[in-house]
């Protein structure tokens, strides 16, 4: 008997090489009929003997196109057509925009055998890629993704490349960057006053790199910056020109074996590492660990990664491993164009290699870490995005704003999610151009139209005045921790009421100081502010931050009055007795000294106090340093105090701070005092959430915000609440830091919005 279905498919089925299967299978079964790209994703009609429809049907959901994911499938019978081929149709531009769009995808094994297969066409071609993987976000216009819509329409495939295309059957069938060294994009190496440089361009460039060199290389999201690893002198270069004195450099090795002889790496972490989004994976050096502790200095960890564009495979196979860190000035969005080059090129890079494949919206490398066996987000950018995230509420479509650093927004439509790529650091200059271009360029490839806009209380976010000024859309404002704890109950579709432990460095509170040690009773709709840290004067605002022995001043001057002169004369070398006379009036009259229960001031004043205190040049560097010195088995605590304020529990480490400065007399070991530190942090908040827990009849817990980032103090955090019986959720599909907050603005919202209906 003949049986016509149509099936309309949706979920992450475009650019995932999904037609070509669906063909496949269709012939491989006698089917005809036809497949077709449609705006919601793809439609399919089939026709043929019952048995093989069903067989057709069973192998789709069973065996769908390694990348593609299938959200909705629906069937129904129609009445038999005339056709007795089976074709792919070209796309058809109509209804709504909801198909799932791929991120990029890292060359596959396929691709990779053929690189390196010197009897190939492709031998050594820099672009090879298939169905299966090559960029996608970075490279697709508007969808359907079709050629025509992506950034290869400026490239006609020559003959061998179009009957691939066109071959059903073929790995390339379908597959729209396909391309070869004779129709496709090829590499130029550049001088650094742009002129181009004659021979093979990848071993010019390894050969410049094996001389120290630094090199701007054109990658999928952006440029980076690469220099060897090896080579201390190139790496202090690029560190100097790139003014970023400390802050850890991501290195890209060859290969997984190369990883493992200079990196202790689990079977997760190996996992995270090959998976097609290839992020940065942050993983223990080893004790004898062979390459410059500068790539790393304040801690242990290294950001490691493994190429992912053919490119990086070829320059990676004449020298690994290489420095590969985002090519930008700090705090400036990544360089993607060769009009932007100028930007890095002859300042920071010596030279640039660079291809004509324009890469059509900035992605950053993606980075990671592995915590009790899931990997939790430090940038969730490359590779992820724009994969969305499913929320427990549903509406119309919001755009929250996010935050001030480390920005992302977030676009949702009904309860899907989309949070953007890594925008970076607000300032004036990235928020007008960058920040604003990404928002639309995101929400016109997404295809949606917001009707509300959330967004941070805190006034001077260049975020918040970006809301407010918009023109259209309701507006929403969300309090910074309440949108840190609000992420985190999203992604794991709680509907609350939690207990939320928002530990972060800024945020604007309700009553207009700084708060950041925050223990809420939540849900998605308000919160209430059950417990914080207690409250200490910021000396001088940014300069305290910057300068954390500031920091340390004000806590000792508060806890310990006269006595903390004396001590900081001694112990905080690096503050002046002008320094301290200037402190001391500002704290005690108030002076540009905002009061903040901040977690991230309280990390910074004990490393401060513990002599790891020098002025930072990043943000968290302190906190970093603390917990490497934590590296000790000790399990003993500090006193500390909880006390009722009003309807308050504050929590003062006061006793914490004048034993340490005992201990710091009697020189006992810094190690000790920096782990018995953690241990007292997690005792005191365990011990109030037990309290909370008890009193409240409330089981769960959330965990969030940046200082979450530190995997010490969040696996004792997890320990604790589980062993208090106590259920436990963190940070996992949206970071802990502010790069998360979007996602929880645009929850609050949404929950808000269905109260006002
Ligand atoms: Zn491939
Ligand atoms: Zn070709
Ligand atoms: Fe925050």
């Amino acid at each position: 008997m003949v049986k016509r279905i149509r099936a309309d498919v949706r979920g992450r089925v475009q650019g995932v090489g999904f037609r070509p299967t669906v063909y496949r299978y269709a012939t491989h079964w006698q089917l005809s009929g036809f497949v077709r790209n449609t705006a919601a994703g793809v439609t399919l009609e089939i026709q043929g003997e019952a048995g093989k429809v069903a067989a057709f049907i069973k192998e789709l959901k069973t065996a769908p196109p390694p990348n593609a994911k299938i959200e909705a499938l629906q069937i129904q019978e129609i009445a038999a057509g005339e056709d007795t081929d089976f074709v792919i149709m070209a796309s058809q531009r109509s209804g709504t925009m909801e198909t799932g769009m791929p991120p990029d995808l890292a060359m596959c094994p396929d691709c990779e055998g053929e690189l390196f297969d010197s009897q190939d066409r492709r031998y050594q071609y820099p672009f090879i890629n298939c169905t299966n993987c090559g960029p996608r976000f970075t490279l697709i216009q508007s969808l359907p993704y079709d050629r025509g819509h992506t950034s290869m329409n400026a490239f006609t495939m020559c003959e061998a490349c179009q009957r691939e295309y066109t071959q059903p059957g073929d790995r390339r069938f379908d597959a729209q960057p396909n391309a070869c060294s004779v129709c496709g994009p090829h590499c130029r190496l550049l001088d650094a006053n742009g002129k181009e440089q004659s021979g093979n361009p990848i071993l010019a460039a390894a050969g410049l790199l094996q001389q120290g060199a630094v090199l701007a290389v054109k990658g999928i999201g952006g440029y980076h910056l690469a220099c060897d690893a090896k080579h201390e002198e190139a790496v202090k270069t690029l560190r100097l020109r790139k003014n970023r004195p400390a802050k850890a450099l991501a290195v890209m090795f060859a290969n997984l074996e190369a990883i493992q002889a200079c990196c202790e790496i689990t079977p997760k972490e190996i996992e995270a590492l090959l998976s097609p989004a290839r992020p940065i994976v942050v993983v223990k050096r080893k004790k004898n660990f062979p390459f410059p502790e500068l790539l790393s200095p304040d801690t242990n960890d290294l950001g490691v990664f493994l190429p992912y564009s053919p490119l990086h495979h070829l320059l990676l196979a004449q020298i690994s491993p290489l420095v590969m860190t985002s090519g930008n000035r700090a705090e400036e969005p990544i360089v993607k164009d060769e009009k932007e080059l100028s930007q890095i090129l002859g300042d920071i890079a010596d030279d640039a290699l660079v291809h004509n494949r324009p890469i059509v919206r900035r992605c950053d490398d993606s980075v990671l870490k592995i915590v009790e066996q899931v990997p939790v987000f430090i940038r969730r950018s490359r590779g992820f995005v724009p994969n969305p995230i499913v929320l427990p509420l549903s509406g119309p479509s919001v755009l929250a704003c996010g935050g001030d650093l480390k920005n992302t927004f977030c676009v949702t439509r009904k309860s899907q999610a989309y949070l953007s790529q890594h925008v970076g650091d607000l300032n004036e200059k990235t928020a007008h151009d960058f920040y604003q271009e990404q928002i639309h360029d995101f929400c016109k490839l997404l295809d949606l139209q917001p009707e509300i806009l959330a967004y941070d209380t805190h006034p001077d976010y260049l975020s918040t005045r970006f809301a407010l000024q918009a023109a259209t859309g309701e507006k929403v404002a969300v309090q910074h921790h309440h949108a840190h704890i609000a992420a985190v109950m999203a992604e794991h579709q709680l509907s609350g009421p939690v207990i939320g432990v928002a530990l972060d460095g800024t945020g604007y509170g309700d009553d207009g100081t700084i708060w950041g040690g925050e223990i809420f009773l939540a849900d998605f709709k308000q919160y209430q502010r059950a417990g914080h840290f207690k409250s200490y004067a910021l000396p001088g605002g940014e300069q305290a931050i910057r300068h954390p022995e500031r920091m340390a001043y004000s806590y000792l001057w508060a806890e310990t009055g006269s006595e903390a002169d004396e001590w900081a004369q001694a112990y905080l070398t690096h503050l002046s007795s002008s320094d301290r006379v200037l402190l001391k009036q500002m704290i005690e009259k108030k002076i540009r000294s905002p009061q903040t229960s901040s977690a991230g001031r309280l990390f910074d004043a004990v490393a401060a106090i513990l002599g790891m205190g020098e002025s930072v040049s990043y943000e968290g560097q302190a906190a970093i340093r603390l917990q490497t010195a934590a590296e000790h088995e000790i399990s003993e605590v500090y006193d500390y105090q909880i006390e009722l304020q009003g309807n308050r529990e504050i929590i003062s480490f006061g006793p914490m701070l004048q034993r340490i400065i005992r201990e710091r007399k009697e020189k006992v070991s810094i190690e000790v005092m920096a782990k018995k530190f953690h241990n007292t942090v997690v005792a005191a908040l365990g011990e109030l959430c037990q309290k909370l827990s008890l009193r409240e009849k409330i089981n769960r817990v959330v965990l969030s915000g940046g200082v979450f980032q530190n995997d010490l103090l969040l696996r004792l955090m997890i320990k604790k609440m589980r062993d208090q019986g106590l259920e436990v959720y963190y940070p996992v599909q949206a970071p802990p830091n502010d790069g998360g907050i979007a996602l929880g603005q645009a929850a609050v919202a949404l929950a808000r919005y269905r109260t006002n209906e």
